[in-house]
């Protein structure tokens, strides 16, 4: 070994420790680039297309809300050091309870009430974030879709394409990037370099990275292999790509060490708000989008629309069938409501049946008795119940009925909170013992002509034992 090479290996090592000292060159994951046939402007739209149908189908939070806020305050910290091209970014909160986020081309990132409510401090949402604010920078839905895109056109209209009516042909071939789009699932690749950017995002931001793998082992962990539906979604659309921690651990050992922020003051004020709200479920969401309404964020409503099959419910004093998607709560020992799963709601029922039976004090009181009875006695749990028109007298299945239609307040509430008005239609039937079973109808004012068939063809079926 002769001097002149000693000293040029001494320059060097002196060089590179040099250099690994300077801030300026510390080690950044580098954006990866990737076949892609939209130009970045046809990105932003698409993203903004998207989100105005996202904003349309799903619950998602005005801005003026002070958790809203606070997302977009923590977002933009967030998006400050994000490499590559500077996607317009916004940040949106659904009120669903499901824990989820995403992020759609060019910017728009949604992240789930949920998401926040389980969040234990806050750089595990700000992980969150940044891994979705990964994903815009890798562009990973776009190049998704035009690997799609290339699988589906010759090659000499795909030249074409570029720059040039990319959205419309991108539409013509059903490529979208709504709720639940299949490009909005990623790839275990695309995970992993969402990871990594995302610990650079996190790091540079003063978020303790490694919170990010602590947040997504958390989920998978309390999964346990099951299927936790809350869960579900949100691991099946950022799938493990195998040891996060390590590779988190890894990148971050290439950088300084540095000390990382507490939570700050809002986060904790955050966290309180959400731990009272009450976000619908995933469920509950999919029911609106079926009926064409727009869920709105607080209300808690859902699909109540009875199904034309019907089920048998066979009880000790009697049997009556019901549509096939509602159900029934409470047994043999108890009374029995029958209800779809969204009419009823902290023990309140909105919309369905109650079916109970009835003991007058004088036990050979007629029905007529037996019924102004039992009306009396329901008015006093329930004061502001009102007989509008006169009973009248039926016949269920050859026994002897009477009918009385009240009205009273429904659990649900309109916009400004006021209860709404609530039907109810009450039906007493004669049993041989003397006691009297009666069945309660009910549904708000407005939605009992539509339900009225239904309770009629229970009705119809009520055998009484
Ligand atoms: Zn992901």
């Amino acid at each position: 070994m002769d001097s002149y090479s000693s000293y040029s290996r001494w320059f060097a090592l002196t060089l590179v420790v040099c250099l690994t000292a300077s801030p300026i060159l510390e080690a950044r994951v580098e954006p990866t680039h990737g076949f892609d046939v939209f130009s970045q402007d046809e990105e932003i739209q698409l993203g903004q297309q998207s989100a105005a149908e996202v904003v349309k189908q799903m619950p998602v939070l005005p801005d003026s809300d002070p958790v809203v806020e606070y997302v977009q305050g923590l977002g933009a910290k967030l998006a400050q050091h994000a490499p590559g091209y500077k996607w317009p970014y916004t940040f949106h909160v659904v009120n669903v309870k499901e824990i989820n986020a995403f992020a759609l081309p060019g910017g728009p990132i949604f992240v789930n009430l949920g998401t926040i409510q389980v969040a234990e401090n806050e750089a595990q949402l700000a992980g969150v974030m940044a891994h979705e604010i990964s994903h815009v920078v890798q562009r990973h839905g776009t190049r998704a879709a035009s690997k799609q895109m290339a699988a589906q056109l010759p090659l000499a209209i795909l030249g074409g394409l570029m720059g040039n009516s990319t959205l419309a042909k991108a539409a013509e071939l059903g490529i979208s990037f709504g709720v639940g789009s299949y490009f909005l699932k990623n790839s275990r690749q695309s995970e992993s370099e969402a990871d990594l950017l995302g610990t650079d995002i996190m790091y540079d931001s003063g978020y303790q990275p490694q919170q990010m793998a602590v947040f997504f082992e958390k989920l998978e962990k309390q999964m346990g292999g099951g299927t936790n539906s809350l869960m579900t979604q949100f691991l099946s659309d950022h799938p493990n790509p195998g040891n996060r921690a390590e590779a988190v651990s890894r990148e971050v050992k290439t950088l300084p060490t540095r000390t990382y922020l507490a939570d700050s003051r809002e986060f904790g004020e955050i966290k309180a708000r959400v731990a009272g709200m009450k976000p619908l479920t995933s469920e509950q969401v999919a029911a609106m989008q079926k009926q064409g309404g727009t869920p709105s964020g607080g209300a808690a409503a859902g699909d109540v629309t009875p199904s034309a099959n019907l089920k048998v419910f066979s009880h000790n004093e009697y049997a009556i069938s019901y549509p096939e998607n509602w159900q029934v709560f409470g047994d043999q020992s108890s009374n029995v409501t029958i209800a779809p799963r969204n009419g009823v709601s902290q023990n309140a029922v909105a919309y369905g049946v109650m079916i109970a039976n009835y003991q007058p004090e004088d036990s050979g009181a007629s029905l007529d008795a037996a019924t102004h009875e039992l009306l009396v006695s329901l008015r006093q749990s329930n004061p502001d119940l009102k007989q509008i028109g006169h009973d009248e007298t039926i016949r269920v299945n050859g026994v002897a009925g009477k009918s009385v239609d009240l009205i009273g307040s429904s659990p649900i509430k309109d916009a400004q909170g006021k209860p709404l008005e609530e039907r109810d239609w009450v039906v007493t039937v004669q049993r041989k013992d003397g006691t009297v079973l009666y069945l309660v109808f009910i549904s708000p004012d407005k939605d009992f002509g539509s339900m009225r068939p239904t309770f009629e063809t229970m009705l119809r079926t009520l055998q009484v034992r």
